[in-house]
């Protein structure tokens, strides 16, 4: 989600995947950078390990540095969004006259931009769901550009399928959270692990490795061992883990506890007493 304090207007056309537009952003625009200045870019929990592993830096000390908390609107969680520079024009920390420094680890709203995708349904990979718009801002001049793209085509361009995939379980929650009743309400402790597991990997694998997490909680060793080298492993987990403990029904509940676990593990075991 990308925001822009200048005034920006909504296309009020509804795109669909193959749906064509016009438009080109390149070093040669007249705008060139400008949309990286006053803006409000959320981050999503891979744009985090993307962005302070390019950096150098722990999650903890990327979050400290670059990032202000947010309260997600309607859905009362805390979501973190790039912070600022204290310039006159606000730039975002990473650009420069030639372009932005971390180009390849640009965090998801800076690719989808201009284009903004609403996603509907909580199902996930919903596709059908899903639709998309254009955010027009006077000062972007990339729509007078000649070259056209379907929407699909776009997408591939800026790499923002796989970023979708790894995240879908965290948008998931998200759409799930905003339709409850607003009665309904997180305690703080579900505030604080959504924050853990979705921003502070290393804060997170602590805890699972550190803590009695693996006293409670069943895991197969196969996943044990992606989730304790790998840390998108450890990120898909942590936000399945997440909807379970937030959303308490079968349907998310997959990481299961370990009495639940040896239940189930039992009732599907082939009975000792013949059947006769
Ligand atoms: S991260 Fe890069 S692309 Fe995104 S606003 Fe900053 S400079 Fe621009
Ligand atoms: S064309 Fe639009 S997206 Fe590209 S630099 Fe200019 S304002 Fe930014």
């Amino acid at each position: 989600m990308i925001e822009s304090e200048n005034k920006a207007s909504i296309d009020p056309i509804k795109y669909g995947p193959n749906s064509k537009f016009k438009f080109e952003c390149h070093k040669g625009v007249k705008c060139f950078t400008r949309c990286c200045r006053a803006i409000n870019i959320a981050l999503t929990p891979y744009d985090i390990i993307r962005l302070k592993n390019r950096i150098g830096l722990s999650a903890e000390e990327f979050l400290a540095l670059y990032t202000e908390p947010q309260l997600l609107e309607k859905t009362d969680l805390p979501v973190v969004i790039l912070k600022m520079m204290d310039d006159e024009e606000k730039s975002c920390p990473f650009v420069r006259a030639d372009g932005c420094i971390i180009y390849t680890d640009r965090p998801s709203a800076c690719r989808y931009y201009p284009l903004g995708v609403a996603t509907l349904s909580h199902k996930a990979g919903a596709d059908d769901d899903d639709f998309y718009f254009f955010v027009h801002e006077p000062h972007c001049l990339g729509f007078n550009e000649d070259k056209e793209w379907t929407i699909r085509e776009w997408r591939e361009d800026q790499g923002v399928d796989i970023r979708d995939e790894i995240n879908m379980d965290w948008t998931d929650l998200m759409v799930l959270k905003r339709s409850f009743p607003p009665s309904i309400k997180l305690t703080d402790q579900a505030k604080q692990m959504f924050f853990m597991a979705s921003y502070n990997i290393e804060k997170f694998r602590k805890f699972v490795f550190e803590s009695s997490f693996l006293e409670r909680y069943y895991i197969d060793d196969k996943t044990l061992e992606e989730i304790r080298n790998d840390e998108i492993a450890l990120l898909r987990f942590g936000l399945k883990w997440l909807k379970g403990i937030l959303f308490k029904d079968e349907k998310h509940d997959i990481v299961k506890m370990r009495e639940d676990a040896a239940n189930i593990r039992k009732s599907s075991e082939p009975s000792d007493t013949p059947n006769n």
